[in-house]
């Protein structure tokens, strides 16, 4: 007898998020706790629950501009290394206990220089928090692991030297980079050296592409600067035309997708606030999925669009009517799309994702 699917049961599944930001992940009473602390002014509430709905509500709201106001109230009080090393902790210890197995968080250092800190105290604090987290999850008995991507800006500049970043910490637990920000006037193009010096470091690397933008934005992610998976993806829908009577036909750029296998790190509820959809039944991770394109399901900001892993696959399910075993396909297509090493990744599937669904469908 099949475990029936509920929220609960979901959040007792093994799971693997490729995309998440750190900075898009408090807690509610750590920022204000943190805003206290530093003296940081101007959040609109010291009430948690209160605080919890404002970042929901500006993310729902339809403004870039009041979506984006969330991130300096997060990223204003993450400028100390104290802070840095509590929300990194915080985060995997939040991700554990919502099932997750395998994590890659990702933030840009560059971000939190406001007071001063080097890029290397950053990420040594980030590292820090995440060791201290991990430990707190393994002393309750639960298994996770993390591993930390580097984002440039896309409309700053230096890439370059967040790259060189991402590779000197790479036996340190930063396993890739990633380029975040508007992707409107800042094609990645503009970086190509960053990607040809990555590639020549043998690094990985992912990058935010075709969430707000078009076609052309996947299309040099991919092809001019190498990208191994792609940041949402969503509008690669472009380039799949779905006739009346039910046929289906890729273009050149879709069919290069799903045949080279290049995983897409789909974010539902996100992308409903940013406009990439309207409804969960119209994304177009459905027909994407139907489709075995590489599929996987991830949070993107956990505060702002008040989700997690679990909550994201039960409105899957709602809509699609998906089973254990696509939970697993999801699931298995992260891990195999992960930057570890293809050894641990197999040993992640095997050891705990494959027993994890076996149980749960038994
Ligand atoms: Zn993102």
């Amino acid at each position: 007898m099949s475990t029936p699917l509920s929220l609960e049961t979901i959040r007792s599944a093994p799971k693997v998020l490729l995309h998440d930001h750190l900075d898009g992940g408090l807690r509610p009473q750590t920022v204000i706790e943190l805003a206290d602390a530093s003296g940081y002014q101007g959040l609109p509430t010291t009430d948690a629950g209160v605080l919890g709905g404002w970042f929901r509500d500006n993310a729902n709201s339809g403004s870039l501009v009041r979506y984006l106001e969330g991130f300096a109230h997060t990223c204003g009080v993450m400028q100390d290394e104290a802070a840095l090393v509590r929300v990194a902790a915080e985060a995997v210890e939040d991700l554990a206990a919502d099932g997750v197995v395998y994590a890659e968080v990702r933030y840009a250092p560059e971000l939190f220089v406001e007071k001063g800190l080097s890029l290397e105290q950053i990420v040594e604090a980030v590292q820090e928090g995440f060791r201290v987290g991990s430990a707190r999850v393994a002393a309750t008995g639960r298994k996770i692991r993390i591993g930390t991507l580097l984002c440039a800006m896309r409309q700053n500049e230096g890439w370059l030297r967040i790259a060189e970043l991402a590779v000197r910490y790479r036996d340190l637990g930063v396993v890739g980079f990633d380029i975040a920000g508007p992707e409107a006037g800042f094609p990645p193009t503009r970086g190509l050296d960053t990607f040809e010096y990555l590639r020549q470091q043998n690094a990985h690397f992912t990058i935010h592409a075709g969430e707000a933008f078009g076609l052309p934005s996947i299309w040099e992610a991919i092809q001019h600067c190498g990208a191994e998976r792609l940041g949402h993806g969503v509008r690669i829908v472009d380039d799949i035309k779905v006739s009346g009577d039910g046929t289906v036909q890729l273009g050149r750029l879709a069919a290069y997708v799903r045949d080279r296998r290049i995983p897409l790190e789909m974010c539902p509820t996100s992308n409903l606030q940013t406009g990439a959809a309207t409804t969960i039944a119209d994304h177009p991770i459905g027909l994407l999925a139907k489709l075995r394109f590489r599929v996987t399901v991830n949070t993107d900001n956990r505060l702002m669009s008040d989700c997690t892993l679990s909550s994201e696959f039960a409105a899957l399910v709602e809509t699609f009517g998906y089973g254990w075993a696509d939970l697993q396909w999801f699931t298995i297509n992260a891990m195999k799309s992960s930057f570890i090493g293809f050894d641990e990744r197999l040993a992640i599937i095997n050891e705990l994702v494959k027993p994890g669904y076996a149980a749960l469908t038994a």
